[in-house]
């Protein structure tokens, strides 16, 4: 094949940002061949167009070569190197230690993003072996765990309010899957902002307040409203990490706990108070995150995911 085709490439540019709306008809007659999987590839910026030399920074040319998985290799043979300076194409990416066709590899970060259970995918992408469809979907979770960790910004802000909470996750009790079988309680943390609605969902150990203050301290920018329940670890948390201010809401009374006036946040997290222009009346309550706590339970009934217990 070629090192990219740019007037080919422009086809698929519009795809990558809309995975999760995209038809699954669509994608399977736009990826329709190993030709098409490796372009997309390129326009996606999954494998670079070009290479510079690692030894001379010089930029490198193609090789043909129909051995290699793209049909050529980056090559170098300027005057400084005293033999030829060879780079696989696939070489630092996704694709390097991958072993199924490019074509596959897509159609299986597909069905990885529609959140499809992994033995549908395996049959749908024609993947024979279980273990390389099990370890192509513990390698996209690998991706998004760093890349969450990574690309990370603080959620929150001055003129937002962040809910905060903590939830258990339930076991399964028949549940066979081999990673799923180590868990008995695990306990995720949660924080959500009411703004934008971005949120940071972390498994931890424990409940204690210097876990909870090293991720709220880490996630949630300082001056933000920070919501949560009457658990002791959010006592004083405000003071403490540098917030605007905490209301609590009691679970074992009600779902929302009055009103509580806050200066200076967005309009439409609250209503405005008469003659007082500063402050805004909002609902205590951390229904958004409860309701993420809902949702995850759920994926995790019906998909195999094995978020549950890898440790
Ligand atoms: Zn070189």
């Amino acid at each position: 094949m070629h090192p990219p085709d740019f007037a080919a490439i422009r086809q698929f540019k519009n795809v990558w940002g809309n995975l999760r709306n995209i038809s699954i008809w669509d994608f399977g007659s736009l990826i329709n061949s190993q030709e098409a999987a490796v372009t997309a590839a390129y326009a996606w910026g999954l494998v670079p167009k070009t290479m510079s030399c690692p030894q001379c920074r010089r930029m490198m040319h193609a090789q043909e070569r129909s051995s290699q998985k793209l049909g050529f290799r980056w090559r170098c043979r300027r005057k400084p190197h005293r033999t030829a300076v060879y780079v696989s194409p696939t070489k630092g990416t996704f694709f390097e230690h991958v072993k199924v066709s490019f074509e596959q590899a897509l159609k299986m970060m597909f069905m990885f993003v529609r959140d499809e259970k992994l033995g549908l995918a395996r049959k749908d992408c024609g993947i024979g072996s279980k273990t390389t469809a099990v370890d192509l979907y513990s390698y996209f979770r690998e991706v998004c765990d760093v890349t969450q960790d990574h690309d990370f910004i603080p959620i929150g802000g001055r003129d937002d309010i962040v809910e905060v909470d903590e939830s258990h996750l339930f076991k399964r009790k028949y549940h066979r899957g081999r990673r799923l079988r180590l868990s008995r309680h695990v306990w995720v943390f949660g924080c959500c902002s009411r703004l934008t609605k971005h949120m940071w969902i972390e498994r931890i150990k424990d409940k204690s307040r210097p876990t909870l203050d090293r991720i709220i301290g880490g996630r949630v920018k300082r001056g933000s409203y920070i919501m949560s329940d009457y658990h002791r670890s959010y006592i004083n948390i405000d003071r403490r990490l540098g917030f605007k201010g905490h209301g609590r809401v009691n679970h074992s009374r009600r779902f929302v706990e009055g009103c509580t006036w806050i200066r200076g946040v967005r309009p439409r997290l609250g209503d405005p108070i008469h003659n007082n222009p500063r402050y805004r009346s909002c609902k205590v309550h951390i229904n958004n995150i409860e309701r993420s706590w809902r949702e995850l339970k759920k994926k995790l009934r019906t998909c195999m995911f094995p978020m549950v217990g890898n440790t």
